[in-house]
C-alpha cells in the first residue's frame, strides 16, 4: 500500500483511491487490467463453442443439404481443419476482446480542469 500523486491536482492520495478526495479526479484503477487465466479460459470455452458449431455445420451441410456421400477420412478432415478454424477464430477474437466476457474494461476517462 503506498501513496500517489493525484492525476488532477497532484496532490499525495492513497493509491487504492477511485478518485481524489481533494479534487474529485478519477483516477486509473490497477483493476482494469485484464487477467491472462480468464482470457486463456474464455479461449478454450470459445473454442469449444466454434468447433461445435462449425464441425457440425459443415458436416451437417455436406451430408444433409448437398447429398454428398462423405467418407469417414473427409469427416475426420473437416473436423480437424474446423477445431483450427475455431482455434484461431477465438484466439482472435478474445485478444481484440469481441466476445462476452473478454471485453476490456472502461478506463474511467480524466476530467480536465
Ligand atoms: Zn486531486
Amino acid at each position: 500500500m503506498g501513496m500517489v500523486f493525484c492525476r488532477g491536482c497532484g496532490k499525495e492520495i492513497h493509491e487504492t483511491a477511485p478518485m481524489c478526495p481533494h479534487c474529485g479526479a478519477p483516477q486509473i484503477i490497477p483493476s482494469t487490467k485484464r487477467s491472462v487465466g480468464k482470457l486463456i479460459a474464455w479461449g478454450l470455452l470459445w473454442t469449444l463453442v466454434f468447433s461445435t458449431i462449425i464441425s457440425t455445420f459443415v458436416t451437417g451441410l455436406f451430408v444433409n443439404i448437398l447429398q454428398v456421400a462423405v467418407s469417414q477420412p473427409t469427416i475426420d478432415f473437416i473436423s480437424r481443419i474446423s477445431t483450427m478454424i475455431s482455434l484461431w477464430l477465438s484466439i482472435v477474437l478474445v485478444i481484440l476482446g469481441k466476445l462476452p466476457g473478454t471485453r476490456k474494461p472502461q478506463v474511467p476517462t480524466v476530467k480536465e480542469p
